[in-house]
């Protein structure tokens, strides 16, 4: 057997036990009903559990326990002293005050020259902290997946080393599918380069930045995030890591998208409302003005509509007006507009026509309302008048001028398309749009 007092002197190997930062505890080999005897504890182990050297001397190491010790661990450790092997465990134990400390413990038999075992030697540490800290990280870590909002971590180069179950839930992506991919695995394509420009310059200058991003979940549906990201920089200010926090405005984003759509629309006949379709209005007049392309628009009229509310009643009325925008929709193109202008009063806006490509659209639509047949109404008919923007003329002389044709097509007998006449402007000022 290697003996270590031969090179070097038992009074430094003495000192160097005693000044050791772990905690050493020696005890003897007696394995009777009172068990091992503490032969020795160096100032570590006085330290860890407030007793002193004179208190714990003769003691068995048991009277360090109490109700939270783990009785499986003192079992195994028992077993490991009665066959001689090394031991390794944790458990709670007690200072003397009575506070409990979380202690790792290894120990090993010392045997004589004939290789018996004379005693034990355990060295331990106190690894209260270090529990105390796990805990905390699991705690952190419950938290995170408990919240609602979608938690992103990348390192410095972007790379995702952590998402929370708010980012599966928002994105449809769990963690093990985004780690090592960069957040660009959610890029919708709705962001220009310039906007991922300003967020790197501000990240950059060590800021955080907060946007509504456009991303694309896993379901390849489009979904609104309010997102911060932050840089973490280490104590060089270097920065470590980036993290991100999402919340999801996809539900708030579709329904304000819905209400602006329902409020665009008139509820009864699914045209374009009064509002709204004075703008469409406002935008052709512009473009057409802008572009030097025709434009002409198309006041229709329901002949005889108060006879057909007074003989059958209001919601037949509501029928028939229904049925007939319906009818009106469908025979015009797709960049065409169907505006509900009042009660029973539809102007339509036919985009890049002159009144060559408008009358037989506006004919079109003429007829295809008097093909209808009304449950109770039977066949009901337009009055339409047909004009095309004329140089230098503002939206309401246009209108006015259509207005004035569609009441011609009254007076003439009703069912029929009746072109605006020409008048030459007074001195035209090319602006306005006022109605
Ligand atoms: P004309 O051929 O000269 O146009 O005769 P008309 O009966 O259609 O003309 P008038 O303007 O006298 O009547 C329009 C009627 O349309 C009056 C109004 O009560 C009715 N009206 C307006 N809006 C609605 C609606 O939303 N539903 C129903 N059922 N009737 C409506
Ligand atoms: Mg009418
Ligand atoms: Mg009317």
């Amino acid at each position: 057997m290697k003996t270590l007092l031969s090179h070097i002197d038992p009074a430094v190997l003495a000192v160097a036990l005693e000044q050791s930062f772990n905690a050493v505890v020696l005890t003897d080999a007696s394995l009777d009903k009172e068990g091992c005897r503490i032969v020795y504890a160096n100032e570590a182990f006085s330290r860890m559990t407030g007793y002193s050297e004179q208190e714990l001397l003769g003691r068995n190491p048991r009277l360090l326990q109490g109700p939270a010790t783990n009785p499986d661990v003192m079992e195994w450790l028992r077993e490991c002293l009665r066959q001689g092997s090394y031991f390794q465990g944790s458990t709670i134990n007690y200072r003397k005050d009575g506070r409990p400390y979380t202690v790792e413990w290894n120990i090993s038999p010392v045997r004589n020259p004939a290789g018996e075992i004379t005693h034990f030697i355990s060295v331990q540490q106190d690894i209260s902290n270090l529990m105390a800290a796990q805990k905390t990280t699991q705690l952190f870590a419950h938290v995170l997946n408990v919240t609602d909002d979608g938690v992103l971590i990348t390192n410095r180069h972007g790379v995702i080393e952590f998402v929370n179950k708010g980012f599966e839930k928002i994105t449809g992506y769990g963690l093990t599918e985004v780690l090592g991919h960069t957040p660009s695995l959610l890029k919708s394509g709705e962001h220009d380069a310039a906007f991922y420009q300003n967020m790197w310059d501000t990240l950059k200058q060590g800021k955080t930045f907060r946007g509504t991003f456009t991303n694309r979940a896993k379901n390849n549906a489009l979904i609104y995030c309010d997102e911060t990201i932050t840089p973490l920089t280490d104590e060089a200010g270097e920065v470590t890591h980036y993290v991100s926090i999402f919340r999801d405005l996809t539900t708030r984003v579709l329904e304000e998208q819905m209400f602006r759509e329902t409020m665009r629309f008139d509820a009864l006949t699914g045209a374009l409302n009064r509002a709204s379709g004075e703008m469409v209005l406002e935008k052709a007049y512009m473009q057409a003005v802008g572009s030097k392309l025709p434009m002409s628009i198309a006041i229709a009229d329901v002949d005889y509509f108060k006879q057909i509310n007074d003989t059958w009643g209001h919601s037949c009325g509501d029928a028939v007006l229904k049925a007939l925008s319906r009818s009106l929709i469908a025979a015009l193109r797709a960049n065409d507009s169907v505006i509900r202008w009042g009660g029973e009063e539809f102007l339509l806006v036919f985009s890049g026509c002159d009144l060559g490509q408008a009358l037989p659209l506006a004919e079109r639509c003429r007829a295809s309302v008097q093909r209808l047949t009304h449950e109770q109404a039977g066949q009901v008919t337009l009055s339409v008048g047909v004009g095309e923007l004329q140089p230098g003329e503002t939206l309401a002389q246009l209108i006015e001028r259509v207005d004035k044709a569609m009441y011609r097509a009254k007076h003439a007998g009703r069912n029929q398309v009746q072109p605006a006449a020409v008048v030459m402007p007074p001195a035209a000022s090319g602006t306005g749009g006022a109605f």
